[in-house]
């Protein structure tokens, strides 16, 4: 459990068992579901890994605690106005997300955000009678702003935040044609800069938001359309996942005077939106590194509620509403996609044992000599010297001067020498160069993982955001082999070999060997948030199955799956690239058509591949393992 970090990274949601198995709590509290049973309550139900499992309980809980902690410390500083927040749509945009997400925010008065057309359409059908807020960001047409008017029309709080001058132009003319009153906001380009993987949201060359001095020919042109009343709201985002708690605050800060400001100059406002970037502590260091955050949630909320009181009061301005567009740190706890390792990749297992009168090189002989003869170098220097020797048998081998034999000879010498300076300096205390620690990586086994880094993980592979990666059972056996992942794309950027620090930095990740019959499955988890969306369908592998796992209110620790959405199967993946499955189907008939009539084929056997093609068509893009048990003695 202490290996992988769970006290750090999953508290209070996952835990490790007295058994060995992954547990999750969706509830924060006692109640506990085994990563495992879902696992096989699915395969019953016909659905199997490569798949994510929602816990829509967690999905609840997180919704609960943001409006919580905010609740809370309105309460302790005496803030005198509401907190009122939004999800952003964006982040995670499944129904059953969105469902889970508005009914647990209902006794909040939780809304929703909309960053383009497509979430606007689901933003106003999926509201219903919220008390919440509807918040439009994104670039906006005229469409855009014609439908959210709408809205405004049937008497829905919706507000048209400005990102751009254009669009105040936009919203002017379209509420005179509605004869709507808007609501709107206007989102600063905020000096603070951000800070981690998505600074560029703000400073002086974010793409978004109106500077200090468009921000005041925006206010102008709302007085003189007479729309002055219409200005409610001032917003900013400083970018997701924002590590360090100084930059969050820095930029309320910064905001809460722009606020104030346009207060001072008579505009209604009422309503302060301090965006996304609350973060989530991925790799558990709670630190200031991109995938770590140094603050908690709570902290958060204290910090944006004292502060935005503070500036208020210094400036003599009523205190606003508060709202958050938080979606990482609602969503991305509460699924895990869960894949299973079918292939271990080892340098170690397939080395051969070069006795000596077998040597015909060299450089063989040469490599030998340093595996079994006295050394009396350092550790360092005997590597260098393996290295070059290594180097020279590959060269002699493309110049034609060894045979394969040989060149396999020198290739299991090397890897022997580095397998023996690894274990001597994993045993030495102390500095150690980088060359020295590198060779763990260097000799760290391939398990190739039934999955798509592309479709599954794709900030891993964009952006090198790290997941917490573990073993789902078996976790009361002490792991022998160091690992990183692969994944089934023909794509040698398809692995992740960068894990949360584990021990000393090293980028491997500890395993299980593989027991013949027995499936091993990996957890990734939190990747709640973004993930699903912005996976592509790279080797057309696209959407994983999915399973939606709720609480049983009637059983200790029961769960049930409610609902189950199969990943794509190959015809869909197909259709999605203009591939009609009848048309393909043809194409290949006529050539089977043919090889019988010329008798290359029995017609049979022709018949059997024909219906062998219809067939896989309508099967899972994903490998398809089947384990073969070990028979019982
Ligand atoms: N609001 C806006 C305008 C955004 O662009 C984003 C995403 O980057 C968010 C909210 C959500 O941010 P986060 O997931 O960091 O909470």
């Amino acid at each position: 459990e202490r290996l992988y970090g769970f006290n750090r990274w999953g508290t209070p949601y996952f835990s490790v068992d007295k058994e060995g198995f992954v547990c999750a709590h969706p509830d924060a509290d006692e109640r506990t579901v085994r990563i495992d049973d879902v696992i096989k309550e699915a395969a019953s139900k016909g659905i199997k890994a490569p798949m994510v499992i929602r816990f829509q309980d967690l999905l609840r809980n997180r919704v609960q605690r943001l409006n919580k902690a905010f609740a809370d410390s309105i309460a302790e500083e005496n803030y005198p106005a509401r907190y009122r927040g939004v999800f952003p749509i964006k982040v995670n945009q499944l129904r059953e997300v969105i469902e889970e997400i508005r009914d647990a925010g209902e006794a909040h008065g939780y809304g929703l955000e909309a960053g383009s057309k497509p979430e606007l359409l689901i933003a106003m059908a999926m509201h219903q009678d919220s008390q919440g807020l509807l918040i439009c960001n994104g670039y906006k047409d005229e469409d855009y702003i014609r439908l959210a008017l709408n809205y405004r029309k049937i008497g829905k709080e919706i507000i048209l935040v400005a990102e751009q001058l254009s669009e105040v132009e936009l919203i002017i003319k379209v509420s005179r044609e509605l004869r709507v009153e808007p609501l709107v906001g206007l989102r600063a380009k905020l000096g603070t800069r951000g800070e981690g993987k998505w600074a560029m949201s703000t400073g002086d060359n974010a793409k978004f938001g109106l500077t200090s001095m468009e921000m005041l020919e925006a206010a102008r042109m709302l007085e003189k359309a007479d729309l002055k009343e219409s200005l409610r709201l001032l917003h900013f985002h400083i970018g997701s996942q924002v590590p360090n708690i100084i930059t969050l605050k820095n930029a309320v800060v910064e905001a809460t005077r722009y606020y104030c400001q346009l207060k001072k100059m008579g505009f209604p406002m009422g309503s302060l939106d301090v965006g996304g970037g609350l973060g989530i502590d991925y790799d558990g260091s709670r630190s200031n590194y991109e995938s770590s955050t140094n603050y908690s949630l709570e902290e958060y909320a204290r910090d944006v509620v004292y502060n935005v009181k503070q500036i208020c009061a210094k400036m003599k301005v009523p205190c606003p509403d508060l709202t958050t567009e938080s979606g990482r740190a609602i969503v991305a706890p509460h699924s895990i996609l869960i894949t299973e390792v079918f292939e271990r990749i080892s340098k170690r297992e397939s080395l051969l044992k070069v006795r000596k009168d077998e040597i015909k090189d060299q450089v063989v002989s040469d490599l030998h000599e340093m595996l079994y003869g006295r050394n009396k170098y350092g550790a360092l220097e005997i590597y260098h010297d393996a290295l070059q020797k290594k180097e020279e048998a590959d060269s002699l081998f493309s110049h034609g001067y060894l045979d394969l034999v040989g060149r396999a000879q020198a290739e299991s010498l090397f890897w022997q020498i580095c397998d023996r300076l690894e274990k001597k300096v994993y045993k030495t205390r102390g500095y150690q160069p980088e060359e020295l620690i590198g060779l763990s990586e260097l000799l760290s086994d391939q398990y190739v993982c039934n999955f798509s880094v592309f479709q599954s993980l794709l900030d891993h592979w964009a952006l090198d955001q790290l997941f917490p990666i573990t073993p789902i059972a078996r976790l009361n056996e002490r792991p022998s082999v160091n690992a990183i992942l692969v994944d089934i794309t023909c794509d040698s950027d398809g692995k992740v070999s960068k894990f949360i620090d584990l021990e000393d930095e090293k980028q491997y990740l500890p395993l299980h060997p593989l027991k013949k019959g027995d499936p091993y499955f990996l957890g990734i988890f939190l990747v709640g948030a973004y993930q699903d969306i912005m996976g592509d369908n790279h080797n057309l592998f696209g959407r994983v199955n999915e399973v939606h796992v709720f609480l049983d209110e009637d059983e200790d620790d029961g769960f049930y799956i409610e609902d189950t959405i199969k990943g794509y199967r190959m015809k869909d993946v197909l259709e999605g690239v203009q591939y009609s499955a009848e048309g393909l189907c043809q194409n290949l008939k006529r050539q089977i058509d043919k090889a019988t009539k010329e008798d290359i084929v029995r017609p049979r056997d022709g018949v059997s591949f024909m219906e062998l093609y219809e067939q896989q068509l309508q099967t899972k893009t994903y490998l398809n393992i089947t384990k073969k048990k070990k028979r019982r003695a």
